[in-house]
């Protein structure tokens, strides 16, 4: 089997989809390799094994998929669950997430365990949200870890990696429904976006800047603005801005009728959070994606940096996001403060891609650059460990939850050896 953008061959001999908790405990029962697996949108080996890997997409553990508490606000969910379905589940009950990523196509247990993101100068990680987990241990046994009750823990389960166990039921914060608008600037001057990076950034909700860096300007900003937070207008940025009068896709030159729907109507943030629609494919389907977060006050420099590389990256690109994510306290996020994503999608072209990556990483690192855990980065395994300060803790706790290091496939392995 290979992951969604075809530019992996698992190396697993076995793929398990439990239906109930005791077929997952009878699969985990089994010697052998095991690797949770979610919906396969990681561009790197991060969910191989060269055993079973198990998805939990069709279990069913007796209680809703998305169990939401009206008290607490807390959604109990499925782990398999795709964000778009969860966001459906949630917004008939008048409840909404603070954030989205690019697409609702991958699985919540698969996003929070690589700290996936959106964008926003004050929306953290998808995995911020969490407030517990249900995992499933090596040895069979089902463990609830929470937020309240585990706080020694708890911030070193969250961003897994897959490490610890195989996630059941992720519990998540959410909010009351809200609304929002998508409008996009075009040909946005490099000037304004190198001198007004943080109240470019914060201008709306969510900000997203697309270029492939050799072009004289940035060739358009996303802004996701709430509704009526913002008494429904344009957002008002630093700059004077042309605004797009037609629906632009994040690479150019493709259909945006995948993409949520832009021009200025508002809708709920379901439905405009990410920038693709469920329905359709995400980005362009042929890819390769690369993506480093750093602290947001060296993003001017970071830009710069990038902005020399383009003759060796542009060609490679089909395109380059910018956003922003708020810190949260995870001892495996990338985002120990407020921080920028620089994001790269690549054509398929492998070869070149690893030949480039180096380079980035020389002008990246020194900003304290970490890359994203499921893209595809050059960095060795043990300076990738000295990047986290409680990477010492995190193998300790996987050691814990997984004795006998049967989750250690794939990039894992190479991590935690
Ligand atoms: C088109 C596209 C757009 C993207 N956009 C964004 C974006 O906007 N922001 C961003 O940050 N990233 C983005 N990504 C990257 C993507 O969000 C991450 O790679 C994410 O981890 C994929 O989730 P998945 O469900 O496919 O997990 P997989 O890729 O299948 O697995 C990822 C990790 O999760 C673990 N895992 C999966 N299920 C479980 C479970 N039940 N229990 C324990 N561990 C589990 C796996 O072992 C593995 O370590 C994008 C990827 C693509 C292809």
């Amino acid at each position: 089997m290979q992951n969604w953008a075809g530019n992996l061959q698992y190396a697993a001999q076995a793929l398990a989809r439990p239906a109930t908790l005791d077929e997952l405990a009878e699969v985990l029962a089994a010697a052998g390799p095991v690797r949770p697996l979610g919906s396969r949108h990681s561009f790197n080996d991060i969910a191989d094994t060269t055993g079973t890997q198990i998805q939990v997409d069709r279990l069913d553990d007796g209680r809703p998929a998305a169990d939401l508490d009206p008290e607490t606000g807390v959604v109990s969910v499925n782990a398999g669950l795709r964000y778009g379905e969860l966001s459906r589940a949630l917004q008939l009950q008048g409840r909404a997430l603070g954030s989205l990523a690019s697409l609702p196509h991958i699985s919540v247990a698969g996003a929070v365990a690589t700290a996936t993101h959106g964008s926003g100068n004050d929306n953290p990680s998808l995995a911020s949200a969490v407030v517990g987990l249900e995992i499933m241990t090596t040895a069979g046994e089902l463990r609830r870890v929470t937020r309240e009750d585990d706080p020694e823990v708890f911030p070193g389960a969250v961003v897994s990696l897959g490490a610890l166990g195989i996630v059941t039921r992720v519990e998540l914060t959410t909010v009351p429904t809200f609304d929002v608008r998508q409008d996009v600037a075009v040909d946005v001057p490099w000037d304004t976006v190198l001198g007004s990076f943080d109240a470019l950034t914060g201008a709306a909700y969510s900000v997203s800047l697309f270029t492939s860096w050799d072009e004289p300007t940035v060739r358009h900003a996303l802004f996701k603005s709430l509704v009526p937070a913002g008494a429904g207008e344009r957002p008002a940025p630093v700059a004077d801005l042309s605004w797009a009068s037609v629906p632009v896709h994040p690479l150019p030159g493709v259909d945006p009728a995948a993409c949520t729907e832009q021009l200025g109507a508002a809708g709920p943030w379901h439905e405009r959070l990410s920038h693709f629609r469920l329905e359709f494919t995400p980005s362009s389907g042929a890819e390769l994606q690369t993506e480093y977060l750093l602290p947001r006050r060296h993003a001017v420099a970071a830009i710069e940096g990038v902005r020399r590389l383009a003759p060796q990256v542009a060609p490679l690109l089909q395109t380059c996001e910018i956003r922003t994510v708020a810190a949260d306290d995870l001892w495996l996020s990338p985002f120990p403060e407020d921080s920028v994503a620089l994001h790269f999608t690549w054509h398929q072209r492998y070869t070149e891609v690893a030949a480039v990556l180096p380079a980035l990483e020389d002008a990246l690192l020194p900003l304290g650059a970490r890359p994203h855990w499921g893209k595809l980065f050059a960095i060795d395994p043990v300076d990738l460990r000295g990047l986290y300060p409680r990477f010492g803790d995190f193998r300790a706790l996987a050691e814990r939850f997984d004795p006998g290091a049967r989750l250690q496939g794939g990039y894992l392995a190479r991590l935690l050896s």
